[in-house]
């Protein structure tokens, strides 16, 4: 029996079909990147923008043919497009055998349970423990917790995902542990707003928790996505400074540097706020690399706000910037606000900003040429620094190993190195 999964969205998907495939593996499935010769399918959907629910939806409605080509092919469709029009792809794929909604994912082993039911080998007879996952990265993603406690206006995640919950730290240690022991060198921690964790049974915050994975034996590196401003307090900042595994990587969703247009959008800070945090995190950790989200054309975006968010991306020092078009999602606030930025005044800005960020990459990356750098293997020739850079290596190695490596050159996205034998 073989599994083929198809993730759409961000990093907490990724993690998330790693999670919905293992009580398959666990059953016997082995994973296939061959859809033809898949007996089962995970569709782990995005709904964050129309363009990306489209785009699954267009691929369930593909995936018609390979349903149809053998009776008692499983076809699951799981996520945030699910957890948002379940109903209704069920109504126009017949074909689709379960939907399990973003908000189920905590449930799904029994909902899978109950619909395989003398459909596939049962996972009960499975004589190894249960594994935190089925085969660890070098770089391994932890989802420590769910939904939003915020109500960005442009944002549908409140919507589809609910409010915060947590897993308990234990559970985080535990998780990381195990994946350590299995050859993961650096954990990712992931979350909405990642570091509003908490643990309130322990007392632990983000902080602790990041403490705690530091001193873990095998965690040589930990990395989070994506923190929220309000909650880069000064314990995070010092822990980030202390904490040994801590890498010095940030990458900080700013979305705007206009204080008019980050009140529209509901984010909670100011722009003098946000430089004052990212100063001190500047003082605190040694040759931080930063990177940021910027929206373009929110509505009512003048040219004035838009040059505050583009001036932003400068003053941050940001090596890197994700930068989307703002588009309204149904049932969002920001949907209803009538002062649309027109297309074109958006692809016009995006293209600027665009220009602007490319070259603070290029010239970020151009910096590192001649200099030494630490790269996590995760494969024999490719792996990261400790600042998130992409790095290639002339000879390989054995993944999973931390190589000393000189920068020799630089391409517009990443390094090409040297090791020191
Ligand atoms: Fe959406 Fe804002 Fe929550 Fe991020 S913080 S998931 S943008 S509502």
């Amino acid at each position: 029996m073989k599994l083929h999964t198809i993730t759409f969205g961000c990093q907490m998907n990724d993690a998330d079909t790693e999670e919905m495939a293992l009580p398959l593996l666990l059953r016997g499935f082995q994973a296939t990147r061959e859809l033809a010769e898949a007996d089962a399918v995970i569709v782990n959907t995005c709904t964050v923008r129309q363009h990306a629910e489209h785009r699954a939806l267009s691929r369930i409605g593909r995936l018609r043919a390979w349903k149809q080509a053998r009776a008692g092919r499983l076809l699951i469709v799981a996520g945030c497009a699910a957890q948002r029009v379940g109903d209704q792809i069920l109504k126009r794929f017949p074909f689709v055998d379960l939907v399990v909604g973003a908000r189920s994912i905590e449930r799904y082993p029994e909902i899978l349970e109950a619909a395989l039911q003398g459909r596939a080998p049962s996972s009960q007879g499975c004589s190894s423990p249960l594994p935190e996952r089925a085969a660890p990265r070098v770089s391994s993603y932890v989802t420590i917790m769910r939904g939003c406690n915020y109500a960005c206006a442009y944002c549908v995640v409140p919507q589809v995902r609910g409010r915060e919950s947590y897993m308990s730290g234990e559970r985080v240690l535990r998780r990381s542990r195990a994946l350590a022991e299995a050859g993961a060198r650096e954990i990712v921690l992931l979350g909405q707003t990642v570091n509003s964790w908490r643990d309130p049974a322990a007392g632990w915050d983000f902080g602790d928790l990041v403490r705690a994975l530091s001193a873990t034996p095998g965690v040589a590196r930990l990395r989070f996505m994506s923190p929220h401003p309000d909650f880069l307090d000064e314990r995070l900042i010092r822990t980030m400074a202390e904490a040994p595994a801590a890498c010095p990587y940030m990458h900080l969703p700013a979305q705007s540097g206009s204080d008019r247009v980050l009140q529209r959008m509901r984010r909670g800070y100011t722009r003098a706020q946000l430089l004052g945090k990212i100063e001190r995190l500047r003082k605190a950790v040694d040759g931080l690399n930063l990177t940021t989200d910027i929206i373009v054309g929110f509505p009512g975006e003048t040219e004035e706000d838009f040059r505050a968010s583009l001036a932003l991306v400068s003053e941050i020092e940001a090596s890197a910037a994700y930068c989307t078009k703002f588009s309204p999602r149904e049932g969002t606030p920001a949907a209803a606000m009538a002062d649309a930025v027109s297309e074109e005044v958006k692809e016009e800005r995006l293209s600027r900003l665009l220009a602007a960020v490319e070259k603070r990459q290029r010239a970020y990356l151009a910096s590192w040429k001649g200099r030494r750098v630490r790269i996590l293997l995760e494969t024999p020739c490719s792996g990261r620094t400790a600042r998130n850079l992409g790095a290639r290596l002339e000879r390989p190695r054995a993944a999973g190993e931390i190589v000393e490596a000189e920068v020799t050159a630089c391409t517009n996205t990443g390094l090409q190195c040297s090791a020191h034998s």
